[in-house]
């Protein structure tokens, strides 16, 4: 029977924007360190710490850091416009360097046992204008999600371990503690 998600697999981008200007885009610590390397900026300028109030991301998933004012999640800091890295053209200022949700929107994917895809949409999270004469390859998709997912669960293990903690500590003590002086 023929897969019913195939035609999307022609997703191409027309670089609306959209999706760099409305969603907050979460991040690891990797994100953080490819950026670092090619930008002079440093963590505490590149994240910002978001209130459950401020996102769509039920409190039940995981990454939700608990600081003594309360739970925040880290993700890429903004300015008025969107995200920081969008620039005036609606280009992506850190293309090559950009965290691995970028990379993988606007799929979501599910797989079957062997790994392979198995249902592909379309994000709805914000009005994308795509256009369905691009190429996409399954492979190549899975291996940004298995990438995004290899740099996902370390860090979350991480957050996991900080909230054990029990004592009351800030956003400055949590990115010392991933690395970041
Ligand atoms: S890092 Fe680049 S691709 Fe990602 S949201 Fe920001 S401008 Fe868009
Ligand atoms: S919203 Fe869709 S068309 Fe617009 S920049 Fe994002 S992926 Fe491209």
């Amino acid at each position: 029977m023929a897969k019913k998600w195939k035609h999307l697999l022609g997703f191409r981008c027309t670089c609306c924007g959209n999706c760099c200007r409305e969603p907050i885009v979460l991040v690891t610590d990797q994100d953080i360190k490819r950026i670092m390397k090619h930008t002079d900026q440093e963590a505490k300028d590149i994240v910002n710490f978001y209130k459950p109030s401020e996102i769509e991301w039920s409190k039940s998933k995981p990454g939700w850091i608990k600081f003594k004012k309360g739970r925040r999640i880290m993700g890429l800091r903004r300015n008025e416009d969107g995200c920081q890295y969008l620039g005036s053209d609606e280009m992506c200022k850190i293309y090559e360097h950009r965290p691995i949700t970028c990379r993988r929107y606007p799929y979501n994917v599910e797989f079957n046992g062997k790994g392979q895809v198995d249902f592909l949409s379309i994000s709805d999270s914000v009005e994308c204008p795509y256009e369905l004469d691009g190429e996409n390859d399954p492979e190549e998709i899975k291996a940004l999600c298995d990438w995004e997912e290899e740099e996902e669960n370390p860090y979350n293990d991480l957050v996991d371990k900080w909230n054990e903690s029990e004592k009351s500590k800030g956003k400055k003590q949590f990115l010392k503690y991933l690395g970041f002086d």
